[in-house]
C-alpha cells in the first residue's frame, strides 16, 4: 500500500512547491527511507517535450528517455535517485488513456465520468510508482496552484487516497505564500487562510503549512496562520527564500519537519540525520573565492528557467572547485547583431546549451569561432556540440555554407544530418533519440581524464548527430572524437587537441550532476575557466606594473 505525502500549492506559482516537495524526500532519506517523488501536471500536452521553453523552462529527460517537468531534475538532486517515466504524470495522459480504453469498449457502454473514470486513472498512476520503484514513501507533487480549475481531478483523487490508504498513511503539506506589504512592512497571511479554505472546501485538511517568504516570518505570524487554518503552530514551517536551494533541507530539519513527518506517517526512522556534507556544501557558497565569469550563450535567457540544470551542474561544480561564479547570459541573437560582444570576450569560460531550431544559431556559430580562435574554455551541451562541428568544418572546409540540414536543409556540407532512424518519423512527440545511452571514451583524450573511466552512459536528447563522413577530414585537423557510441557509429564527444578545453557532447550532462557529485566534465571545464581567469588577472597585473614602471 505503501505511504504517501502530497503536497499542493496556494496563493502563487513559483513559490518553490517542487524544491519542498524535493527537501522533504531528503528528510526521509537522511532517515533511512527510499523515497520516489511524481509530479502530477494539470496541463493537457501528454509531456512537456513538444512545449517551448519560453512556456514551461527546461525539459528534464530520465534514464529511460522520457520527457519531464523540471521540478524531477530537483527531485533527483535532492534525494540522489534515478525516476522513473510513471513520476510524470499530465492530465493529456490521463485522458489519452482513458479514452483509448473507452474506444476500445472497456467501459461497455458506460459513460465516461471525470468522478469515478479520471480519477480512477489518476489513483492508478500514483499507485504505479511504488510498483516500478523501490519505496518506502511517494512524495506527489500537484501542479498549479489550489483554485485552478485544471487541478481539481488531481486534487479530488488525493483526497480520496485519504480513505483508500489510510489516514496513518497519507500527510497533506500546502505550501502558500505570504505577501510582503512595503509601505508598512508586514507579512500577509490572508491568502494563506484563503487558499487553505479552498482546500478545505475540496475535502482536504493540510497537515502541514509551508510558509513561503523573502522575509523572515515572525513567531506571531506562524500562531495565526495556525489558529486561522486548523494545525498546531509547529506545523506551520517558515521558510524564507534561501540564497541556495540546498539549504532548504537544512532549514525544514531545523524547523522541525523531518520528525513531524514520521509522526504523522507513523514511521520509526532507521538513522539519524547526517548532514554534515550538506551543511559543508551551503558553507562553501559563502566563502570569499575568485571570481569567474561564464558566459552562457543561449537563445532563451530571458528565461532562465530554460537552462534550469545547466546552471545547477555549474553550481555543483562551482562548490567543487571553489570559485566564485558569475554566469553572463548572453543572447545569441545579439551576438548576430554586433552587440554582448564585450561580455564575451570578458568570459573565463563559454558554455552553449542545446537548444533547437535556426533561430540565434549563428551567433552560437561565431561563440564557437571566438572560442577555438582564443583558446577560451568551452562546453558544448548537444545543440553546442554541434556548432562546434559546423564552425570547426566552415574553418576547414573553407565554406560558410557547412552546416547542419536543421538549419539549412540544402546545405553542401551537411556535418551534421538527421539520424538515419529519424527520417521516417512524422510524430514530434517522443521520437527523438532519448534517454540513457552508452558511450565509450579514446583512452588519454580531455574527456576520458575527465571522467576517469573508459565506459559512461549519458542522457540523450536530439534528432541530429555527427555526419560520418566527415570524421576524416574534420580530424585531420585536430578534431578528436574523443566519445563514440561502442558500436562506433555514433559521436557522442568531439574535443581539440590544441586547445586548453574545447569539448562537446551529444548528450546531456547536466541532467546527472548532483550537488555532492558534480559532474565530472562540468568540474574539469570550470577547473580549465578557473586558470584561464589566473592567467588574464596575471597579465593584467603586469601589464599595470609595467605602464606604471
Ligand atoms: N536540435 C539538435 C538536435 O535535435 C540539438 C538538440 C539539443 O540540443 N537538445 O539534434
Amino acid at each position: 500500500m505503501g505511504k504517501y505525502i502530497f503536497v499542493t500549492g496556494g496563493v502563487v506559482s513559483s513559490a518553490g512547491k517542487g524544491v519542498t516537495a524535493a527537501a522533504i524526500g531528503k528528510l526521509l532519506k537522511e532517515r533511512g527511507f527510499d523515497v520516489s517523488i511524481q509530479k502530477l501536471d494539470p496541463y493537457i500536452n501528454v509531456d512537456p517535450g513538444t512545449m517551448s521553453p519560453y512556456q514551461h523552462g527546461e525539459v528534464f529527460v530520465l534514464d529511460d528517455g522520457s520527457e519531464t517537468d523540471l521540478d524531477l531534475g530537483h527531485y533527483e538532486r535532492f534525494i540522489d535517485t534515478s525516476l522513473n517515466a510513471m513520476c510524470n504524470v499530465t492530465t493529456g495522459q490521463i485522458y489519452s488513456e482513458v479514452i483509448s480504453q473507452e474506444r476500445r469498449g472497456d467501459y461497455l457502454g458506460g459513460t465516461i465520468q471525470v468522478i469515478p473514470h479520471i480519477t480512477n486513472e489518476i489513483k492508478r498512476r500514483i499507485g504505479l510508482v511504488p510498483q516500478t520503484m523501490k519505496t518506502d514513501v511517494v512524495i506527489v507533487e500537484v501542479g498549479g496552484t489550489v483554485g485552478d480549475i485544471e487541478s481539481l481531478p488531481f486534487l479530488e483523487a488525493i483526497r480520496q487516497m485519504r480513505s483508500d490508504v489510510g489516514r496513518n498513511n497519507t500527510m497533506y503539506v500546502h505550501v502558500t505564500w505570504l505577501p510582503h506589504i512595503a509601505a508598512t512592512g508586514e507579512l500577509k497571511t490572508k491568502p494563506t487562510q484563503h487558499s487553505v479554505r479552498e482546500l478545505r472546501s475540496i475535502g482536504i485538511q493540510p497537515d502541514v503549512i509551508i510558509a513561503r517568504s523573502d522575509y523572515p516570518i515572525a513567531e506571531e505570524l506562524r500562531e495565526k496562520i495556525a489558529l486561522f487554518c486548523d494545525v498546531e503552530a509547529r506545523e506551520v514551517i517558515p521558510l524564507t527564500t534561501c540564497k541556495i536551494l540546498y539549504e532548504v533541507p537544512l532549514v525544514l530539519e531545523r524547523e522541525g519537519l523531518g520528525e513531524i513527518t514520521l509522526g504523522r506517517l507513523g514511521l520509526i526512522r532507521r538513522r539519524a540525520p547526517d548532514w554534515s556534507e550538506w551543511e559543508k556544501l551551503v558553507a562553501s557558497g559563502d566563502s570569499d573565492k575568485s571570481k569567474v565569469r561564464i558566459a552562457l550563450v543561449g537563445k532563451y535567457v530571458e528565461l532562465q528557467d530554460a537552462y534550469m540544470s545547466v546552471r545547477e551542474a555549474l553550481r555543483h561544480a562551482t562548490l567543487a572547485v571553489g570559485a566564485d561564479v558569475e554566469i553572463l547570459w548572453l543572447h545569441s541573437t545579439d551576438l548576430e547583431k554586433g552587440k554582448g560582444w564585450k561580455d564575451l570576450e570578458s568570459a573565463h569560460g563559454i558554455i552553449v546549451p542545446g537548444g533547437f531550431g535556426s533561430r540565434g544559431v549563428e551567433g552560437k556559430i561565431a561563440a564557437a569561432r571566438f572560442a577555438r580562435q582564443k583558446k577560451v574554455p568551452y562546453l558544448g551541451l548537444c545543440l553546442g556540440m554541434q556548432v562546434m562541428v559546423i564552425e570547426f568544418g566552415r574553418h576547414v572546409l573553407g565554406s560558410e555554407s557547412v552546416n547542419s540540414t536543421e538549419f539549412d536543409r540544402n546545405t553542401s556540407h551537411p556535418v551534421i544530418d538527421l539520424l538515419p532512424e529519424q527520417g521516417s518519423i512524422t510524430e514530434m512527440g517522443g521520437t527523438m533519440r532519448l534517454g540513457l545511452y552508452p558511450c565509450k571514451l579514446l583512452p588519454g583524450s580531455i574527456a576520458a581524464e575527465a571522467y576517469g573511466q573508459e565506459l559512461v552512459e549519458e542522457r540523450h536528447r536530439h534528432r541530429f548527430e555527427f555526419k560520418n563522413i566527415y570524421r576524416e577530414i574534420l580530424g585531420e585537423h585536430g578534431m578528436v572524437f574523443s566519445g563514440l557510441s561502442p558500436d562506433d557509429r555514433l559521436v557522442e564527444i568531439t574535443e581539440f587537441s590544441d586547445h586548453p578545453f574545447m569539448l562537446g557532447c551529444q548528450f546531456h550532462p547536466e541532467f546527472l550532476s548532483r550537488p555532492n557529485n558534480p559532474h565530472p566534465l562540468f568540474q574539469s571545464f570550470l577547473e580549465k575557466a578557473v586558470e584561464r581567469a589566473q592567467e588574464v588577472r596575471q597579465e593584467e597585473s603586469e601589464a599595470l606594473s609595467e605602464s606604471s614602471s
